[in-house]
């Protein structure tokens, strides 16, 4: 099946000046890119991306690592499309935990565990399509994704101050 899929350059991938390894790991994939964008993320946007782990006693150490807080504030939110996306490009990421990712993979290769606790892993990609469907839309305006009506769209009317270019 055709789809989309998120993936998430990390904090620690752009401060380690990953950013070109890991896109050229993903490149194998012969996949379409669709968006692409550096991104500072907000406390909110963050919570949000990992809501799924709001229980869990580590929550906040991965929004904060999200956030940038550890590294640069910072990250690289690209969009992939093609056949089978979501799983090519979870094999080349590698398991969620890099001490138990296979070494040739993005998180085998560059991951790491923090002293406290946090599984540094370069990388995040959609683990299924609702989940791809919730990221992209949370990280992505309609207008960002070169690709027609990957999701329905709404028009609507909005008054706001902008800023442009002096
Ligand atoms: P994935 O990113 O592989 O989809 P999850 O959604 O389960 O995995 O976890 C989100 C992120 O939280 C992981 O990428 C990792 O950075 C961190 N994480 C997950 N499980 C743990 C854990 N047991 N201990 C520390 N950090 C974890």
């Amino acid at each position: 099946m055709e789809e989309p899929t998120l993936v998430i350059i990390k904090p620690d991938g752009l401060q380690k000046s990953l950013t070109g390894n890991v896109l050229t790991r993903l490149s194998e994939t012969r996949l379409v890119l669709i968006g692409a964008k550096i991104k500072a993320v907000p406390r909110a946007l963050a919570e949000e991306h990992y809501i799924h782990m709001k229980d869990k006693p580590f929550f906040e150490e991965i929004v904060k690592y999200l956030m940038g807080d550890y590294h640069t504030k910072r990250v690289m939110a690209i969009v992939y499309y093609g056949e089978d996306a979501i799983k090519k490009i979870r094999k080349i990421c590698g398991a969620t935990n890099p001490e138990e990712a296979e070494p040739g993979t993005i998180r085998g290769s560059f991951g790491r565990i923090t002293t406290k606790g946090v599984y540094e892993n370069v990388i995040h990609a959609s683990g299924n399509t609702g989940d791809a469907e919730r990221e992209i839309k949370l990280w992505f305006e309609p207008e960002e994704i070169v690709f027609d009506q990957l999701y329905p769209t709404k028009q609507t009317t909005v008054s706001h101050k902008k800023k442009i270019w002096a």
